[in-house]
């Protein structure tokens, strides 16, 4: 009997007990194929990090006595479909038996039950043996509540895993730290070095060019800060644990237009292509805040448990209790494309030059570039959320659908219409004055709402709460907003949503 099992992109997870024990009996099969490297137009780094990551795991596998056959993208045999490669191998093998992990996204997962439906050999499909939760765990917590609100799944995962209680009590005797974690950058601050030249990517650049594979960004070889082997996610984890946690949480929200990963980890490609797990990264921060609590702030430790048991697996909660009806949400209706100026970073506003810019740099934006600059400024200006999505799913080095979607379509564009964010997160350039030192460099006045050098934010922001009065007056947490407007004269009005609809007629020039 030949079993072959399937190992996805995003299934390097080498604890898996599929891995246990060697067995003859049973093939792997690994594939980079075009089908995936062109669903949606990636950023460069981010291809580059799957295929290093693929066959790096492949040869440790490998020296751990596993068969597997590995396709690489110009194999002459390679199909470029995982069906079609799939089914190759079954009949040209002597294969009796396909098993594959339960992938992530909706897509593979009913083009992968589909393709078993045609076989006429058994197939298995199995946990991917990686999150806390099971696919449909969050939406058996919520059943019958018209609200998921994050909060109180997040106590309910802290009270199921034992994770930083006191019996049933929080440690500590508080849940949540966030009104601890909310500064902005002082003048003076040093980051620490980070290892950015790991490794030799120019193989697969290459391939990528030969093959003619279309993607966005740049990749340099003296700046491919990604880890793509277990060892190196280990060291990532515990350089975060030694040298950035202690300001992780007081700096979180922080921007800065010359430091694009401030105190934050790095380690979403690791965990979501299950290089390392959450369940161990968890217990290595509370591990280093144990051996350190006078120099650890709580208030890190609890910020970032939130973001691994709290957001992540909330959000893949989210994605299979909703998938695929998520996918077309449009709440509010948006229809505008989205700015030229997010392809390239070519735009006066300071703080987007910087958070596209780095993004296409780097692949990379930490939480508040993602949520309170670029999606902000697309919820503003009232982008189709088609575009936003196919943006972030290509451009950062993380964005697998499941985690993708529900950031951008539900918590950054409100397209959920409230399912996952109380409230639509906009904000004028108070806040992002606030919190980064963009506004100090840029050709807007951030203090203006009106004139030739007002700040758009400021203008689209009112524009979006007048535009959607009906929609969000009642909300509780947007109510004090109204007031305000109504406070202001009517001519200061007019000249508000004027200056807003001139900006959003001339967007690609902003
Ligand atoms: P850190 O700040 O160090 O946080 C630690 C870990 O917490 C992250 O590695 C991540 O695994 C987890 N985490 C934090 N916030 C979230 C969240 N909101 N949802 C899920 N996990 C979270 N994250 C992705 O992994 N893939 C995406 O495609 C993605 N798209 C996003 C789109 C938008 C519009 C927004 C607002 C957020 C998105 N996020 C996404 C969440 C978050 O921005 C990234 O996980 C984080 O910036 C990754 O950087 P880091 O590893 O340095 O994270
Ligand atoms: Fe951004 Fe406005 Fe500040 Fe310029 S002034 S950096 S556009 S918020």
């Amino acid at each position: 009997m030949k079993t072959l099992r399937l190992i996805l992109g995003d299934q390097l997870n080498s604890h898996h007990s599929w891995f246990r024990k060697v067995d003859p009996h049973i093939t792997y099969v690994m594939m980079e194929v075009r089908q995936e490297t062109d669903y949606t137009t990636h950023h460069i780094q981010k291809v580059v990090a799957f295929f290093l990551a693929m066959r790096r795991f492949c040869t440790d596998m490998q020296n751990r006595g596993h068969q597997i056959i590995y396709i690489k993208l110009d194999d002459p045999e390679n199909l470029q479909s995982i069906s079609e490669n799939l089914i190759h191998l079954i009949n040209s093998l002597p294969i009796e038996k396909l098993e594959y992990q339960l992938p992530d996204e909706y897509r593979l997962d009913q083009q992968l039950h589909e393709f078993c439906q045609t076989l006429e050999i058994p197939w298995e499909a199995v946990d991917s043996e990686h999150f806390y939760t099971s696919r449909d765990e969050l939406a058996s917590f919520f059943r019958g509540k018209k609200t998921f609100l994050m909060e109180s799944f997040y106590r309910h995962m802290r009270k199921k895993h034992g994770v930083l209680m006191n019996g049933t009590e929080p440690v500590n005797d508080q849940w949540n730290f966030d009104h601890e974690n909310r500064k902005s950058f002082p003048d003076r601050i040093t980051f620490p070095e980070r290892d950015k030249t790991r490794l030799e990517i120019l193989s697969i650049i290459d391939l990528i060019r030969k093959c003619g594979v279309k993607t966005i960004g740049t990749a340099d070889e003296a700046s491919f800060p990604w880890p793509v082997s277990r060892e190196e996610a280990l060291v990532d984890l515990e350089f975060f644990c030694e040298r950035l946690l202690i300001h992780f949480g007081q700096y979180q929200d922080a921007m800065h237009h010359s430091e694009p990963f401030g105190f934050h980890s790095l380690l979403s490609f690791a965990l979501n292509v299950k290089l390392i797990s959450p369940g161990e990264v968890i217990q290595r921060v509370i591990q280093e805040w144990e051996y350190r609590p006078d120099e650890i702030p709580y208030a890190s430790v609890e910020g970032f448990v939130r973001q691994i048991i709290g957001w992540r697996e909330y959000m893949r909660g989210i994605y299979w209790s909703q998938m695929p009806d998520f996918g077309n949400q449009n709440f509010l209706n948006h229809h505008n494309p989205l700015p030229r100026w997010y392809w390239d970073g070519n735009t006066k506003m300071n703080c987007l030059k910087h958070a596209v810019g780095q993004s296409l740099e780097h692949a990379y934006a930490h939480h508040i570039q993602r949520l309170m600059i670029t999606g902000n400024f697309a919820l503003l200006a009232m982008v189709h959320p088609d575009e936003v999505d196919q943006w972030y799913l290509g451009i950062y080095i993380d964005a697998i659908e499941w985690v993708e979607i529900t950031n951008t379509r539900g918590m950054s564009q409100f397209a959920d219409g409230g399912l996952i964010g109380t409230k639509p997160y906009v904000s004028s350039a108070n806040y992002i004055h606030k919190m980064s030192n963009y506004c100090k460099g840029c050709y807007y006045d951030n203090k203006l709402k009106t004139g030739h050098r007002a700040c758009p934010f400021n203008s689209l922001y009112w524009n979006f709460y007048d535009h959607y009065r009906s929609k969000l007056e009642k909300n509780p947490r947007i109510g004090m907003m109204y007031r305000t407007w109504d406070k202001m004269s009517s001519d200061q009005k007019v000249a508000i949503l004027r200056q807003a609809d001139y900006y959003l007629k001339n967007v690609n020039d902003l």
